[in-house]
């Protein structure tokens, strides 16, 4: 096996070290990073994330009271001062969340300035510096100020200058942190397209899972200490282990309220006795198979109990039926995401989701921002191709944002979930299990 680019062993690190504030930041820290990999460090603010990477960059070697930092085989903490600067200019790139351009010149002169730190003249500098602006669309803002940009703009902008000197290994703490989604998603295009087309080795630091979509290393911390590491080999794998670790890292021991039970007869049937359920899913799932039309249905749910029927109003017999009618509707579209994932698993299902998301949110009267349903569609994604059981994902649902989750009230999410188990019902193990 080849020499890992990055690997620590045993790293501990410490701020403040023997003053009463003293924080254990890094606790034996052991990882390895390969040469053309990509890795996240993904765990909650506060966890040791930029420390972390402080110290691969170098940035940070002293206070490492134990371990080692071996960058391609070397211990930073070996190396000399002057080693360590060439280290720096040239062995890293790093993409801080602040992005920390200075204000005081252009974007051209942003991207050429770790250039100038080593020697290279300035025709040279401001050809390699609009070339690489130029690959992340900033050409028409080379003369412009880093105030004059959006955070979109500044990201790239930040970006181009992690690479202005050729680092082999790409850092960047939290790069999504100040960006909408349509520029998160930019940005993860682009550390993507370093790896892959560029072979940079990335190390991409996050506390959004769904940012977690391209690492083939995940290596979660929690205070101060590796919990685990993943390596998933494709987008499916990354959720499922993903889900593994939500479960048994947020809720170790809760038991999950078993809302899957929640089936769609007791959803339009509240309030029937259990004999009268009985006989009402008789005729519900002979209605869903498309035995009985839905004036059948309703003739049926309006007849008295003594004569063969559940003996309801007539209004709330045409309801009930015009919901069976939506259900049935969007298990269709269902069964045709499950076509399409068995010719391809890998398909993304946005569409077929947004198709899904009003019926879904039907029961929810408030409205979703842009993060709310993003992660609101995640969690659907993940729940249809069973990557999560029912019960976390109404767990993703109720959790508050901070935490991941969409944060909705359980009124609402029993609606929905009631709702998207109907659709998945018989279906769900077929093609996935
Ligand atoms: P993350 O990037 O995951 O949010 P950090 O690496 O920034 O975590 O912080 C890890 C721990 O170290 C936290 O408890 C934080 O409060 C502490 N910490 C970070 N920077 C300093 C500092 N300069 N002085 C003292 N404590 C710090
Ligand atoms: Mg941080």
């Amino acid at each position: 096996m080849s020499t890992p680019l990055v690997k620590l062993e045993n790293v501990n690190y410490y701020y403040n070290r023997g003053k009463p504030s003293e924080v254990h930041a890094l606790k034996n820290i052991n990882i390895e990073i390969p040469r053309g990999g990509y890795a996240a460090f993904f765990g909650p603010s506060g966890c040791g994330k930029t420390t972390l990477t402080y110290l691969i960059g170098g940035i940070e070697t002293e206070n490492t009271d134990s371990g080692n930092i071996l960058i391609n085989g070397r211990d930073l903490r070996g190396l000399e001062k002057k080693e360590l600067a060439v280290y720096r200019q040239i062995g890293v790139g790093i993409i801080f969340q602040q992005f920390n351009l200075l204000p005081s010149l252009t974007v051209l002169d942003n991207v050429a300035l770790p250039m100038a730190f080593l020697g290279i003249d300035v025709e040279r500098r401001k050809k390699e510096a609009l070339k690489l602006l130029d690959r992340f669309g900033m050409t028409k803002y080379s003369a412009r100020f880093p105030s004059d940009l959006s955070g979109g703009q500044q990201q790239r902008v930040s970006i181009a200058r992690a690479l202005s000197n050729n680092p082999p290994l790409i850092i960047a703490d939290e790069p999504l942190g100040n960006l909408d989604s349509e520029n998160a998603n930019k940005a993860l295009e682009f550390l993507k397209e370093l790896n892959e087309k560029d072979g940079r080795t990335i190390i991409m630091v996050t506390h959004e899972s769904w940012s977690l979509r391209d690492a083939r290393l995940v290596i979660y911390l929690k205070d101060g200490e590796v919990i685990r590491t993943d390596e998933p080999k494709n987008k499916i794998d990354a959720k499922k282990s993903l889900s593994e670790h939500f479960y048994k890292q947020l809720y170790p021991e809760s038991p999950p309220e078993n809302l899957m039970a929640q089936s769609l007869s007791s959803m339009l049937a509240r309030g029937l006795s259990g004999q009268e359920i009985k006989r009402f899913e008789l005729f519900l799932a002979e209605r869903l198979k498309g035995n009985i039309t839905s004036e059948h249905f309703i003739d049926f749910l309006d007849q008295p109990f003594k004569d063969g029927g559940l003996g309801l109003w007539k209004q709330r017999a045409i309801k009930i039926s015009e919901t069976v009618d939506e259900l049935a509707h969007n298990r269709k579209k269902v069964e045709d995401v499950y076509h399409e994932l068995e010719r391809n698993p890998e398909v993304p299902l946005y569409e077929e989701i947004s198709k899904m998301r009003d019926w879904l949110l039907s029961s929810y009267s408030g409205t979703l921002d842009e993060i709310g349903r993003v992660r609101f569609d995640e969690a659907v994604e993940d729940r249809i191709r069973n990557v999560i059981s029912s019960e976390h994902f109404c767990r993703v649902l109720e959790l508050p944002r901070k935490d991941f989750g969409v944060g909705l009230s359980m009124s609402a999410i029993r609606g929905i979930s009631e709702r998207l188990e109907s659709a998945l019902t018989g279906k769900k193990y077929q093609v996935l299990h």
